[in-house]
């Protein structure tokens, strides 16, 4: 398989190319050139393990051999806790599928932990080394720390903004004790630690010589280990007796998650419809009722890795829905870097696309999910989750089944659990963290010292 850019200015490259890209050089997203047909696969009537099912959809994608690719997805999933590594739940008629099974208790692990593999086998394969640069405002840096902590070749720095994260969820980046875990302390907000993460991407010179990668939620691998789990949760219910097209409701952010459901269900896994649910940043949930796609304010939320206005994976979306034509893309998208507004010709579900439905969830309705699953199944479903069941109560079909998300544990949120619940929901692998020494190193929001710390520790490990 050779990977393509979403706006035509790359010449077609092999999977480890796009692994160690992340972003095309254009400027564009990476993606298949074709999208294969797993129908067959489907037809199969087996009982496939999580791994086993995992081998057979990423192969047709990635020209890695067959046993080094099992042996590097077995590895990806044996810190989970689950031997169905993503379980399915069931609450009367609705499906939890639970992804939060991982070391740092939220969906992101599914993800990460097979792209530090990746990470792993490819540079070992090239003799190179790869320091990954990251911003994060909460679940994307202890994930990504937990991928490649150890590992020889890679070092991860990860930026913070200093204060103004949750701080269970900095004492799980801070507390890593490997000497390739750098966390830095930024005094800013979130969105100056990716500004600064954008400008010194920018500056080619630093990032050639310092060998920089980037780990974000527009990695192709990222996607690709996440289309497994769509099918995973059909096997599952499969197994359970029920059978056929099924919907699937998804909280949303980046777009980095239902996206892989899209190439699911291009793959030939029958799903009737995909629930887009997202909290008061909506604009996926405008963009698929009105077509018009227009950047807005952030506001903070009570879910938070929801909190997101450019969705960065869209744009892979949008070549799909354009026909695959890159010229278009490339149009459209730097109409919407000048304007902040794109408007699509007709509205998605009007031009032949009606797998998407979308919809919002306010804190209110979540707080109220939260308490309504708990009291009615003893079930408590994270912030997150919570949006994605709320909107899905409205949106979805009442003749198939469907299979929510569950995209982190509730104890990685209990500060809002405890004030809508009264009650502590707490995990053993977070409050082991509360003893642990912690380290990061304070710096100013400015790409000079960032620049500077960095060369600064690399050549000191050298
Ligand atoms: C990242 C995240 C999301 C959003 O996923 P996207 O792929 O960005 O749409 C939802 N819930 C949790 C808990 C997350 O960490």
């Amino acid at each position: 398989m050779k990977y393509i850019s979403t706006r035509g200015g790359m010449e077609p490259i092999g999977f480890r190319d796009a692994v160690i890209t992340g972003l095309a050089p254009d400027g564009g997203l990476v993606v298949p050139e074709r999208i294969p047909d797993l129908a067959p696969l489907l037809a199969q009537r087996g009982e496939p393990s999580y791994c086993e099912l995992a081998l057979e959809i990423l192969r047709p994608y990635v020209d890695i051999g067959e046993e080094t690719l099992r042996d590097l997805i077995d590895r990806s999933y044996a810190r989970f806790d689950h031997p169905e590594v993503a379980p399915l739940v069931s609450l009367g008629d609705l499906h939890l599928l639970e992804l939060f099974h991982g070391p740092t208790l939220a969906f992101k692990d599914i993800a990460l932990q097979m792209l530090g593999n990746l990470f792993g086998h490819i540079l070992a394969e090239r003799q190179t080394r790869l320091n990954i640069l990251a911003a994060t405002s909460g679940d994307t840096g202890s994930a990504a720390i937990e991928g490649v902590r150890g590992r020889e070749r890679v070092s991860i720095f990860v930026m913070h903004p200093k204060g103004r994260i949750a701080p269970l969820q900095e004492r799980q980046m801070t507390t890593v004790p490997d000497s390739n875990v750098f966390n830095i302390a930024i005094e800013g907000s979130f969105d100056d630690c990716q500004e600064i993460m954008k400008s010194i991407f920018r500056d080619i010179d630093f990032k050639r010589e310092h060998e920089l990668g980037s780990v974000n939620s527009v990695n192709w691998a990222r996607v690709l280990a996440q289309i497994v789990y769509y099918f995973h949760a059909f096997t599952q219910l499969r197994r359970r007796g029920i059978d056929g097209p099924l919907q699937f409701a998804v909280p949303t952010g980046n777009f980095g998650d239902i996206l892989a459901g899209y190439y699911a269900a291009r793959m030939g896994l029958p799903i009737a419809r995909l629930i887009l649910a997202t909290n008061e940043n909506n604009i996926l949930a405008r963009f698929f009722n009105t077509g018009e796609y227009r950047r807005g304010e952030v506001a903070a939320t009570i879910s938070p890795a929801m909190d997101i206005q450019v969705a960065s994976n869209f744009e892979r979306y949008l070549y799909h829905l354009l026909g695959s034509d890159p010229e278009r893309v490339r149009a459209l998208m730097e109409e919407f870097q000048r304007t902040g507004t794109i408007r699509l010709p007709a509205r998605p579900s009007e031009s032949g696309e009606s797998l998407f439905v979308a919809g919002t969830a306010d804190t209110a309705q979540t707080l109220e999910t939260i308490r309504a699953t708990d009291a009615e199944y003893g079930y408590v479903p994270d912030p997150h989750t919570a949006v994605g069941i709320s909107v899905a109560r409205r949106l979805r079909d009442p003749d198939l089944p469907l299979v929510c998300l569950a995209t982190a544990h509730p104890a990685k949120f209990s500060h809002a659990i405890e004030k809508t619940l009264g009650r502590r929901i707490s995990h053993p692998t977070l409050d082991r963290l509360a003893d642990l020494p912690a380290r990061k190193h304070d710096l100013p929001a400015e790409r000079q010292a960032v620049e500077q710390y960095i060369s600064e520790t690399l050549s000191k490990a050298d």
